[in-house]
Order: C-alpha cells, then structure tokens, then sequence
C-alpha cells in the first residue's frame, strides 16, 4: 500500500494506475476507521480494480471547536486497517497541505444544505463540499464511496458532482450497525457507558417507525412520533422528518424510498442516523 501525503502524489499515482486500464474508487473519510469504513472499502472493491482511501479530519467542517479537538484520532491504526484490507493508496495530507495559508476558495452547494445538519452546523456543509471537491480533483477516481449514514451529506455531494459535471459515479453504501442497532460512528467512543444504553433508542426509534410503516401506516406524523416517543426523554432530539430522497423535501404521506432523518445530542455528543423506508 502507498501512502502518499500530497495533492501532486496523489494525482500523479491515480494517473499512473488508470493509464494500466485499472478503475479507481476513491473512498473519504476522517480516520478512527471502524467497520463502516471497512464496509466502504469492501464495496469500492467490488466496483474497482484500485482503492484510495483519504484521511483528514477537516478543520473546515466542523462548525464547533470543542468536537474537532476531541474528534479520535488513531493514524497507526488505521493505517494497519487500510493496509489489511488491501487498500491500494492511504492519502493522508496535512492541514497546511490541505489548506495552505493562502488558501481561499470555497465550493457551496445551495438548497439541499439549507435544512437539517446545514442549519444546525453552519459551514459544515460547505468544508464537506469544499474538501470533497479536492479530493475528487485530485484523485480523479472512477467511483466514489459515501455512506448512507450521512444522508444529506450524500445527497448533497451527489448534487455537487452533478452540477459540476465531475466525471465520476457517487455510490452510496449501506448503514453498518453495532449488534443493538447503534450506527457505527467515530463519535460512539466518546459515550459513556451510560449514555451508550440510551443511544440504541435512536435505532429503536427508527426500526419502530419502519415496522408501523411496513404495516401499512404512512402518514408521517404518526411515523415521526413513534420514532420521537422512543427516543423522549434519553435523547436530546434536533429533528426527526420523512424527506423525499433526492430533493430532501418534507412529505406528507412516506413512500417507498423516502428516508426518516434523525439528529440528537446526548451529553454534548451529536448523533445522526437515518433509515430508508422499504418493503
Ligand atoms: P467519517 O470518517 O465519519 O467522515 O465517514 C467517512 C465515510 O464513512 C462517510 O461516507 C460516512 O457516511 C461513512 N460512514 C460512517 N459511518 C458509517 C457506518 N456506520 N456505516 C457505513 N458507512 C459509514
């Protein structure tokens, strides 16, 4: 596996390996890489001949001070995932590489990051896009891999991709979830015992609407309300709503494939999760 730490290494490598006749997947994350991201790099393999991965903790998107420094950080480890799970290239640039001191463009999506993270984390949108945008530039892979754990995110960056005709197909791959139903995410290290037991509500909640709606119930304020009455009083809720898939409007009544968002805090620590509404 090469690990490369600059922007000229990275392309010129992608280069090197599409002219072999090899497709490249590029799959971006922020390290602390857990079975999710594992899950990502599996599906990328399954689409291309030659995986990059990227890690960076970008500053840009995080709209609060406190969770950037106390986002994990596990470089050694996950290096050896990367490495392990037979990763082609590791991209692993500094700030200063990423963001050199000049620095002063930014990439915005409009409409899609109104609502939701994009109104409870100003900016973040716009360092997701922004960083996305390099990244794509620079690696110039064939496909690329999101998770569906980050809804908006993907849909977001699916609108980017399209909008700037950047030549490459966006996948989404599947949510993975600890035994109880917990979404993987980097943050879970952070919970308390205590605060772990209450966040299972948050798949509860989500599997529970998904049972009532499989049995035949779309409205969605009922749907919403039985995700919100197993979560009450263990989660501090930001927002539940059923959204149409692609414009991320509200519906009145769920169909299939529009999508139940959740956000919550518990002790300070955000948590996201979503389900899509199928058979
Ligand atoms: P992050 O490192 O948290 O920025 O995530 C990097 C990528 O992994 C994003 O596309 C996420 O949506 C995806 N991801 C994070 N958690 C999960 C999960 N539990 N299952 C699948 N993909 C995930």
């Amino acid at each position: 596996m090469r690990i490369v730490e600059t922007a000229r290494e990275l392309s010129d490598l992608s280069h090197v390996v599409k002219q072999g006749g090899l497709k490249v997947a590029l799959v971006p994350t922020m390290g602390a890489l857990h079975e999710g991201h594992r899950s990502l790099i599996h599906l990328a393999q399954q689409h291309a001949d030659f995986v990059i991965v990227s890690i960076f903790v970008n500053r840009l998107q995080f709209n609060n001070e406190e969770d950037f420094k106390t986002y994990p950080v596990t470089f050694e480890a996950d290096i050896d995932i990367c490495r392990s799970s037979g990763v082609g290239a590791l991209y692993m640039p500094s700030s200063r590489t990423m963001y050199p001191e000049s620095f002063s463009t930014s990439v915005e999506v409009s409409g899609l990051t109104a609502r939701f993270e994009g109104a409870s984390r100003p900016g973040h949108f716009s360092g997701v896009t922004t960083v996305v945008t390099k990244l794509l530039v620079t690696a110039t892979p064939d496909i690329a891999i999101f998770g569906q754990k980050d809804f908006q995110q993907f849909a977001v960056l699916r609108k980017l991709v399209k909008d700037l005709d950047i030549p490459v197909d966006m996948v989404m791959a599947p949510t993975v979830r600890e035994e109880d139903g917990l979404a993987l995410s980097s943050r879970n290290v952070r919970l308390s015992e205590e605060s772990r037991q209450r966040a299972v509500s948050i798949s509860q909640g989500l599997f529970h609407s998904l049972s009532l709606f499989q049995s035949g119930i779309h409205d969605t304020q009922e749907l919403i309300e039985a995700a919100r009455q197993t979560c009450i009083g263990k989660i501090e809720i930001d927002y539940i709503a059923i959204v149409d898939a692609q414009t991320l409007e509200n519906v009145t009544e769920a169909h299939f494939g529009d999508v139940l968002l959740f956000a919550g805090t518990i002790d300070g620590i955000r948590l996201i999760d979503n389900i899509i509404f199928c058979a």
